[in-house]
């Protein structure tokens, strides 16, 4: 895993010019049905920094039997949910591996105004701030995103009844197969999650709103090669990059 991380550390820091654009720390933010890993997938890519997600961080150290690992197995045992206290020592633990100098997208982190003040005092040193982009989708659209998702069981197509039907009703074009839908997708599911997403992140956004030129968002009822394109230009104007 750590060589992984050097070897790509080793491809993203050739000796750079000065014109190249940093990224620093991004916060990416997106009710669920946005396309916010897929985002995230993409400006990994684009800019050659990883993705922290606090998720992943907690997986591994319980994996590997870390020290922190060994606290989140003895309360979630209890249990007891993993206090912010512990996450964070895992963020500020990761934050100082060499693949991070540049950039990195934080997923799921931070999640509550105390983890916001505490990263931006974790980061008071750094050259960049923390800054946040929420990509927004109309509620009704995300709706349909997945409440219209249907998939294949056999070939694994996904299908949206509202913007990408399959030729005959709840049937596989390429073999025929019934087409299923997940228990999950369903209306009174997705508004449980938009309510919990906005309850959760209303408190960030506002953090970071507050604390200016940090905060923006972008339209992500588009394309997906569009959203990029949106958001890498947010990224630009945040950062008063101006390009090569
Ligand atoms: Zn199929």
């Amino acid at each position: 895993m750590k060589q992984e991380r050097f070897s790509i550390v080793g491809m993203t820091h050739p000796v750079t010019n000065s014109n190249e654009f940093l990224p620093g720390p991004v916060l990416l933010l997106g009710a669920p049905g946005v396309g916010k890993g897929t985002q995230a997938k993409r400006l990994m890519d684009a800019f050659g920094i990883p993705q922290i997600s606090t998720g992943d961080l907690l997986r591994e150290h319980r994996k590997n039997h870390t020290p922190l690992g060994m606290m989140a197995d003895d309360l979630m045992a209890k249990g007891q949910l993993v206090p912010d206290d512990l996450v964070n020592e895992m963020v500020a633990k990761r934050l100082t591996e060499p693949d991070t100098q540049r950039g990195y997208i934080l997923d799921g982190f931070p999640r509550t105004l105390n983890q916001a003040e505490w990263l931006d005092q974790q980061l008071a040193d750094s050259p960049l701030p923390v800054v946040a982009v929420n990509i927004v989708v109309p509620e009704r659209e995300l709706l349909e995103r997945i409440t219209g998702r249907l998939s294949c069981p056999v070939c694994g197509t996904i299908y949206n009844v509202y913007s990408e039907p399959p030729r005959h009703a709840r049937v596989c074009d390429r073999e025929g197969a019934k087409l299923i839908q997940r228990v999950d997708d369903t209306e009174p599911v997705f508004y449980e999650r938009m309510k919990a997403f906005q309850s959760k992140t209303a408190a960030v956004i506002a953090y970071y709103r507050a604390h200016g030129g940090r905060f923006a968002e972008v339209d992500g009822s588009v394309s997906v090669d569009a959203v990029m394109e949106s958001i890498r230009a947010t990224l630009f104007r945040l950062r008063q990059y101006s390009g090569t």
